[in-house]
């Protein structure tokens, strides 16, 4: 007989999986384990958090596992402020005006509307 995975999703309730429609993913920088699985019933993608030992018992049932590492760019250095509610208004009301092109030419290192053939 075949192994049946039950996990649940939030719209269906419990819904019984097969191995294949499960997929492991441990981040290789945290060690943190996740499966996804799209539901039978509303054939969403559903995705859990999974202790180690829930992977390792999906693993075992023969549950492919799939390696993924954060994105590179959450290690660059954030120099400067952080972007708030106010600067998100302001860009707003510049992209409004008819002169926001010159605005960010201006801005922009070394650059000028004039430059610009
Ligand atoms: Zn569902």
């Amino acid at each position: 007989m075949a192994t049946r995975i039950r996990a649940s999703c939030e719209d269906c309730g419990d819904v019984e999986l097969r191995v294949d429609d499960v997929t492991v993913r441990v981040c290789i920088d945290d060690d943190a384990g996740s499966y996804v699985f799209r539901c039978p019933g509303c054939d969403r993608s559903v995705v859990k958090d999974a202790e180690p030992r829930v992977v390792e018992l999906l693993v075992a049932s023969g549950v492919d596992v799939t390696a993924w590492s954060m994105p590179a760019e959450l290690l660059e250095p954030r120099p400067g402020p952080a972007f708030t509610h106010d600067d998100l208004l302001d860009f707003h009301e510049l992209l409004e005006g008819d002169d926001w092109q010159q605005a960010f030419l201006d801005a922009a290192p070394g650059g000028s509307a004039s430059d610009v053939a």
